[in-house]
């Protein structure tokens, strides 16, 4: 493939042609870069190739003629470099990487003569939104794009998988040592499992995407290997903001939790399947352990905490409300624990109990299982009658509901209404 650029600046282009991969190509004719100064077709006495703006103004313009006559020399589609162009795209390289021959004007000073653009260009191309001193450096990072693409120039394994050539970024590259101050290689790129190893890259492709250009996974479709890899991520990356490690014990969380925006969860922390932890809730199990059993969620606002050597258990099918305080205590199976509740130290709730909103539980309370309990400092009121027993299987449930379609749906939202001009 041949490359023209027409430049004022020759010399910009004397190590680029020489060095690393470029000159390579260069030097095995698979490529060629044919430099043309536009000096050299300004016929004037003083070879002049700009001038002044028509109307006044700073800088200088590049002149229509030198730049026609120079075009006149070469073939094939001709772009010119500019700030107000397109914005260069791998798949305008690639689409360029087809032509046997492509032909770049760069510009300089303030820019060049507009009928130029009109009658000798085919494309204007940007390399981003910011304002260069001349077009010699977008010249070189598009055919430095252009040529890798080039059959021949770089092995075809080696650009496969590079960021957007399969519309995702480019997963995470290791060499050697496997250790740099105690940062190891992940295991599984040693393991020579070469179909894992796959695996894990597209995950990582994908984990990389999501993180840093989640608008390329707008329109893509997922081939169902991707789709769930994506799921996955997703999971991951939600719960990874949210999960600390303490000395040395990190939360193991089961099956289908989730652990919504501004909650922690904190140090030795167990959880079953199905467990929501809900907004801005500290789950803290840093001096001892804290166990949540299946299908049970704490709610926004609460703190579970434990005291050394005094844990907390909290069993399946547990609801606790909004703003609780759940201290160094243990929870049976299948209770709801109102709002604002506060569960001190010690306490034993048995299971199927309702803790009335507000209720301050201390170690002495000894309930039976199925009690009503309320009060500063709670009391059992009662035995649980049968529509206080709905009452806590309903709560759980819209619960478990919830979980499922904040999985699902849950994403920040635009601003809305009105906007103040
Ligand atoms: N007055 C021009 C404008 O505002 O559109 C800018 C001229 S700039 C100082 C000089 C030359 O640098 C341009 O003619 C163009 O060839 C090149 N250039 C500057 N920024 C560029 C960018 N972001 N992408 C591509 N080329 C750029």
């Amino acid at each position: 493939m041949r490359f023209n650029i027409l430049t004022l600046f020759p010399g910009f282009f004397e190590v680029f042609r020489d060095e690393s991969i470029i000159g390579r190509a260069i030097l095995h004719k698979l490529i060629e870069i044919r430099v043309i100064n536009i000096r050299d077709f300004a016929y004037d006495r003083h070879r002049q190739a700009d001038d002044t703006p028509f109307g006044g103004g700073g800088g200088m313009i590049m002149k229509v003629e030198p730049l026609m006559r120079a075009l006149a020399t070469v073939t094939g589609p001709v772009i010119y470099t500019s700030p107000q162009g397109e914005r260069f795209t791998q798949q305008m390289a690639e689409e360029f990487a087809r032509l046997p021959e492509l032909t770049i004007i760069a510009g300089h000073y303030e820019g060049i003569d507009e009928r130029v653009i009109e009658a000798g260009v085919d494309r204007e191309i940007s390399i981003g939104d910011y304002v260069l001193t001349g077009g010699e450096l977008p010249a070189m990072v598009i055919i430095d794009a252009v040529a890798r693409l080039v059959e021949g120039v770089i092995k075809k394994e080696s650009r496969e998988n590079d960021s957007f050539s399969a519309g995702l970024l480019d997963y995470p590259q290791y060499t050697r040592p496997y250790e740099y101050e105690n940062m190891r290689v992940p295991e599984i790129l040693i393991s020579g499992h070469h179909k894992n190893i796959d695996l894990w890259r597209l995950k990582e492709s994908l984990r990389a995407t999501y993180k840093k250009r989640p608008d390329l996974l707008e329109n893509r479709e997922f081939s169902a290997l991707e789709k769930k890899l994506y799921a996955l991520v997703r999971e991951e990356e939600k719960e990874k903001t949210m999960l600390y490690q303490v000395r040395g014990k990190s939360p193991r969380l089961g099956k289908n939790n989730i652990v919504l925006p501004g909650a922690s969860v904190i140090g030795d922390v167990t959880t079953g399947k199905n467990v929501s932890i809900w907004f801005h809730t500290v789950v803290r199990g840093d001096a001892a352990p804290i166990v949540i059993g299946d299908n049970s969620n704490v709610q926004d606002n609460s703190v579970v905490h434990v005291e050394k050597g005094k844990g907390v258990a909290i069993g399946n099918n547990v609801t606790i409300g909004h703003n609780c305080v759940i201290h160094g205590c243990s929870i049976g199976d299948n209770c709801l624990i109102g709002m604002g509740a506060i569960i001190l130290s010690d306490s034993v709730i048995p299971e199927n109990c309702l803790v009335a909103a507000g209720a301050v539980v201390g170690p002495k309370l000894n309930a039976a299982a199925g009690s009503l309990i309320a009060g500063n400092p709670a009391k059992v009121l009662k035995t649980m009658e049968e529509s206080h027993m709905k009452l806590l299987k309903y709560a759980n449930d819209e619960y478990l509901e919830r979980l499922e379609y904040y999985q699902e749906e849950l994403q920040l939202a635009e601003k809305q209404g009105s906007q103040i001009p």
